[in-house]
């Protein structure tokens, strides 16, 4: 099956650093695939990359479309990519709203349909009949995505007052308000406990298995990659130093001289 992601040959050069240098990888469709490397490999850079934050100073980063038709998303803005390519992305520390609530938090994210449909505002059409449906659609969506990820009972309630573990999930959630095709979270099972850990491990299934979701994830906690990853991708400095099946990543020479062996 055609990826729906190719990372081609990318470099990516802070002054004298090379962070990327000639990484190249295909993300699989409808999968869930692990980044793993030891600190200052390259990840939080190649998720940078790929969401647009920062512009490559070589190679390619192509969407393949379902018409078989392909993107090149490498010179795109950040929201272009986000809205257009439907690739949205989370951080390593938390960035929601702390004041607003967990509800409007998850409205932020649909901030694009909503602004669409209130340009009749300039005309003074603000409460137009479009503009209600818009605005019930979103909060429908939101509502949705709460029970799916057990936060109906926190709606309300400001974000920034929530427990940590319950801020990532929130995190997730708005997110996936930005209805994704490709989901890239950047190390979410940081700071969890145990328990919340096991959450993220049904909840990553559940994404790819029930919603059909493509998900690349960056992740130093191995129990997490070995339990929902379908491939993992091993980097280090900005270089892929191997890939394949988690089971055969854990076995692999090269990867526990340079990364697992750390642990
Ligand atoms: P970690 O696991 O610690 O999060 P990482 O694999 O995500 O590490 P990056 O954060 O991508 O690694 O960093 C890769 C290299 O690029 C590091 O040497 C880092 O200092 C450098 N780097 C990243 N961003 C910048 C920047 N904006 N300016 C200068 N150097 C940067």
């Amino acid at each position: 099956m055609t990826p729906l992601l190719t990372v081609d040959r990318l470099v990516m050069r802070f002054g004298g650093i090379t962070a990327i240098d000639g990484l190249s990888l295909e993300v699989p469709r409808g999968a869930i695939t692990a980044i793993i490397g030891p600190n200052g490999a390259g990840k939080t850079t190649l998720f940078n990359c790929i969401t647009g934050f920062y512009r490559p100073s070589a190679g390619r980063i192509l969407l393949h479309e379902d018409d078989g038709s392909e993107r090149d998303l490498t010179r795109l803005k950040g929201h272009r990519i986000a809205r257009e390519a439907r690739i949205v992305r989370t951080f390593q520390n938390i960035r929601l709203f702390g004041g607003m609530t967990v509800l409007e938090n998850l409205l932020v994210a649909q901030h694009h349909a909503l602004a669409q449909a209130s340009r009749f505002a300039l005309a003074g059409l603000l409460h137009t009949p479009g503009y209600r449906r818009a605005e019930r659609e979103a909060l429908e969506f939101a509502r949705r995505w709460l029970a799916e990820l057990g936060l109906t009972a926190v709606a309300d309630t400001p974000a920034g007052a929530l427990p940590y573990g319950t801020q990532r999930r929130v995190e997730i959630a708005r997110a996936l308000c930005a209805r994704p095709r490709l989901l890239c979270l950047d190390e979410p099972a940081a700071g969890l406990n145990p328990r919340e850990s096991a959450e993220l491990n049904v909840l990553l299934t559940a994404l790819r298995d029930e919603h059909g979701l493509t998900l690349l994830f960056i992740e130093h906690d191995m129990s997490v990659v070995m339990n929902v990853s379908d491939h993992v991708v091993v980097m280090n400095f900005g270089r892929k130093i191997a890939e394949g099946p988690p089971e055969a990543m854990r076995r692999d020479p090269e990867v526990i001289r340079a990364y697992l062996g750390e642990e």
